[in-house]
């Protein structure tokens, strides 16, 4: 039976299997071999993945959701039409499209795979991994390191021994690591990254460039507004992978704009991203304690690496040219797919990773000082930090007279508490006294089975509080049966719908993108399409397809790939 390789990505994901000429990528239903990690529930109760739910997230936001593979290990998820579901759940929903489109092109089923994830995912993060797969009907051994993948794929396993630095940039994160390969073993000496620096950050600065240019706020502008003008922005950032000028022409507050952004404009306005991706980088090497001329190869991975930008950084950092695949955001799902070969002959490398790292950053909610009424991150751990850890920090009174202050534990890399996960809290008694005169010192413990001690001590009476917490995320093997059943009740249109479904999502949003007459035009060809589809029983469907497809390109711009 095969053996699929899968890239479950935060921001794309895409299926491969090995064949007798290499690693083959499959096409999802729409052609296409990149599936946007999103989920949405259509209002009939059918699951879109795909494009046709990246499409309704702005449509359809109570019924749609992106990005996350951010929440895997942890007991976060998203509630879709009024049902929570779990990242376990989300990206079995993926897996499950990945894996029907891998049937379809093959004629036989899936039963097993290898599954990619990042080098610095922690066990309960791996076990949400296995879990997703396994809800989505796979039988899945092990993963592969997502930079072990990148280095199959480039070849690199042929050598005997040999250093390698796998700097993946993708559409929200960065991942830095240092791989040795040495007696058959691909080991991960280090890792580093940035949780929240890719190329949607690159699409941001052009959004701050045309914004400021036509004198606007983006943060003012509506919503529908600003997702047309980020949708834009992602496109001239496309174009100006491959050309050294771009125009564009947009509806911002109410009036029509047009320009042309240079490539050196735009790397002009990215300057700081590119600073900031130095710091996981150097961190990497030096935590790994090899010195740069020793390092054999450089390989860049990740679509956001395309970016002409991005490939002179390293190559400025390192005096070299790194290794660069055709399309680096195919690699990690080629690599699990010769992975997956060579697991099918009895030969999969081995792949370990070396260091312990807590997954998220732990923190404590505490007053926003520059804005009061808000609440924000006060971190005591950083994501990545090796364990076992600990980190104390003093924390004061913010009232007067306050007699008590409560230490809420919260794991993730938001700003904004409440958007994190909460892990508990503490409350010490203080004496009353003036605001800022009382306070507590604050530690935290991390140690390898994933158990964060929290110790609070007040300042001027002694007391002292204790509490441990464990990780107690990961589902049960009772409650994943449950909704391993639950999530089979929940189907996917059939397979010869999915691009009628795509075409109306993407005219739902053109809809909503436009105004006016556009607005008018687009809704009489959505009714044309719905109307035709009900009376030809799709006897025409494609012709029927081509023409709607091609009346909507008029109101969006094509783009480069
Ligand atoms: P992830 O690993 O997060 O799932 P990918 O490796 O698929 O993501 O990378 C997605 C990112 O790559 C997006 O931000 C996308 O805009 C960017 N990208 C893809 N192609 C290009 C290109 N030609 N020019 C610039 N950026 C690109
Ligand atoms: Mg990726």
């Amino acid at each position: 039976m095969t053996i699929a390789g899968i890239d479950l990505g935060t921001t794309n994901s895409l299926i491969a299997l090995w064949t007798d000429s290499g690693p083959e990528l499959v096409a999802n239903a729409l052609g296409e071999t990149l599936t946007p990690s999103a989920v949405s529930i259509a209002e009939d109760g059918a699951v879109l993945v795909g494009r046709a739910a990246a499409d309704r997230l702005i449509t359809h936001p109570d019924r749609s959701v992106a990005s996350f593979k951010r929440w895997m290990g942890s007991s976060a998820g998203a509630r879709l039409a009024g049902r929570f579901y779990r990242a376990e759940e989300l990206s079995a929903l993926v897996l499950r499209s990945l894996k029907e489109d891998a049937e379809a092109k093959l004629g036989e089923p899936i039963g097993e795979a290898v599954i990619s994830a990042p080098a610095y995912f922690s066990d309960p993060q791996r076990k949400a991994t296995l879990d997703a797969a396994r809800l989505a009907g796979l039988t899945v051994e092990r993963l592969i390191n997502e930079p072990t993948a990148a280095a199959l794929a480039h070849g690199l396993d042929s050598v005997e021994e040999g250093r390698f630095l796998i700097l993946d940039l993708g559409g929200g994160t960065f991942d830095v690591s240092l791989l040795h390969k040495f007696d058959g073993v691909m080991e991960v000496r280090a890792s580093a990254g940035d949780s929240h620096l890719g190329g949607d950050d690159f699409r941001d600065a052009l959004v701050a460039l045309i914004a400021r240019r036509h004198g606007v706020n983006p943060d003012k502008l509506a919503r529908t507004e600003l997702a047309r003008l980020m949708r834009e922005a992602e496109r001239i950032k496309h174009a100006l992978t491959a050309e050294d000028r771009a125009a564009y022409e947009i509806e911002l507050a109410g009036e029509l704009r047009r320009g042309e952004i240079g490539r050196a404009e735009f790397e002009e306005a990215a300057q700081p991203l590119l600073r900031r991706m130095r710091a996981p980088i150097e961190r990497t090497v030096s935590d790994a304690r090899v010195d740069p001329q020793t390092i054999d190869q450089i390989v860049l991975v990740g679509g956001a690496t395309r970016m002409p930008m991005a490939r002179a950084l390293v190559a400025r950092l390192f005096g070299r040219f790194p290794l660069i695949h055709p399309r680096p955001d195919h690699v990690v799902g080629l690599g699990a797919a010769v992975q997956a070969g060579l697991k099918a002959r009895h030969a999969a490398l081995a792949d370990v990773v070396m260091t312990d790292v807590c997954p998220f950053t732990l923190g404590i909610s505490v007053r926003d000082p520059s804005a009061p009424d808000q609440r924000t991150m006060s971190p005591l751990i950083e994501r990545n930090a090796v364990v076992p850890i600990s980190r104390a920090g003093r924390y004061y009174t913010v009232s007067d007279n306050q007699t008590g202050i409560v230490i809420e534990v919260f794991q993730g890399e938001n700003l904004r508490p409440a958007q994190n996960v909460k892990i508990g809290e503490l409350r010490m008694p203080v004496p009353p006294a003036p605001a800022g005169r009382e306070g507590v010192d604050v530690r935290f413990t991390y140690d390898v089975n994933g158990a964060l001690e929290v110790e609070v001590v007040a300042e001027t009476t002694g007391q002292r509080e204790r509490r441990v917490f464990r990780n107690e995320a990961n589902l049960s093997l009772e409650e994943l049966d449950r909704r391993f059943l639950a999530l089979a009740a929940i189907k996917a249109p059939p397979r010869d719908q999915a691009e009628n479904r795509a075409l109306i999502a993407r005219a739902e949003r053109l809809y909503a993108e436009s105004l006016g007459a556009a607005r008018e035009h687009i809704k009489r060809l959505l009714g044309e399409f719905e109307m035709a589809l009900a009376e030809q029983q799709l006897r025409d469907a494609a012709a029927l397809r081509g023409g709607f497809a091609e009346a909507l390109d008029g109101f969006e711009r094509i783009w480069p790939t």
